[in-house]
């Protein structure tokens, strides 16, 4: 398949590919904002020429091996620098390799700044930490959009695990708090549209059919981390066969919030 796209607002594309991983580009006056990088094997920068002719520079919410894949074609890119080692870890994973041995991340990333100007857009972003430490979301002041990559999932549950990087229930509940607050200080509201980093999930959920991100979610996630945190959450536990050995996965729900927390056993 490659890539596909479609608009999702006047500036604005999301571009799926084969290994369900969403990104965007907005497009601003001077320059354009790609929302993470994928792992395909067809060339990235090459396909966001098909859909604009401005200069693309990339800024990753996270550093999941799914969402770095090919960074390196761009010759800016940004990453909050928490997730530096998690980057250096993911970018040689062994199926990120074989996906293309061309899909390369890149050795230059710039830390991740506050604010983007597109020339007509300001992108803001702000930190979530919790999926990963440096994971951010990134609100698009002029189309009231927000990219939220994996930080509080893409329909169908957060994933928390250790072994991917993730941060203790009671850091993430933390996390969003400064960020619900930090959201709803630039006028981050229930008419935003959140913009998850996989496809497909929303569909998968436990409470709903449709269960898109949004700022409910992120509030309904606060307080079921503070209950699972307390042992009072609904929760479901089940024996997990993973590729890399057994887990136990815990499946927490308040709301609209879900959380998948997986442990070693
Ligand atoms: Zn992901
Ligand atoms: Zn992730």
């Amino acid at each position: 398949m490659g890539y596909t796209s479609r608009k999702i607002n006047e500036d604005s594309w999301l571009i799926q590919c084969d290994s369900h991983v969403s990104m965007y580009l907005i497009e601003g006056k001077e320059k354009a904002l790609l929302v993470d990088a994928g792992m395909e094997k067809e060339n990235l920068a090459e396909y966001c020429r098909t859909l604009m002719d401005r200069p693309v520079f990339c800024v990753l919410t996270h550093g999941h091996y799914d969402h770095i894949g090919r960074c390196g074609e761009f010759a800016v890119v940004y990453l909050d620098l928490k997730d530096r080692d998690l980057y250096d870890q993911h970018r040689s994973r062994p199926f990120l390799q074989q996906s293309d041995p061309c899909c390369k991340a890149t050795d230059e990333l710039l830390e991740m700044k506050k604010e983007y100007d597109l020339g007509d857009h300001r992108i803001i972003s702000v930190p979530l930490p919790g999926h990963t430490p440096g994971s951010v979301v990134l609100c698009d002041m002029k189309q009231h959009a927000v990219f939220c990559g994996d930080a509080i999932g893409s329909g169908c549950g957060v994933l928390m695990t250790a072994g991917l990087g993730s941060l203790p229930l009671n850091e993430y509940a933390a996390g969003l708090s400064q960020a619900i607050d930090e959201l709803e200080r630039l006028g981050v509201d229930d008419d935003w549209q959140f913009y998850g980093g996989h496809y497909g999930q929303h569909h998968a959920s436990r409470v709903g059919d449709p269960n898109l991100p949004c700022l409910q979610m992120m509030k309904d996630m606060r307080i079921l981390c503070e209950e699972m945190e307390a042992g009072t959450a609904t929760i479901r536990e089940s024996i997990k066969e993973l590729p890399f050995g057994k887990a136990k996965e815990t499946i927490g729900i308040h709301g609209c919030a879900e959380l998948q927390l997986l442990t070693d056993l």
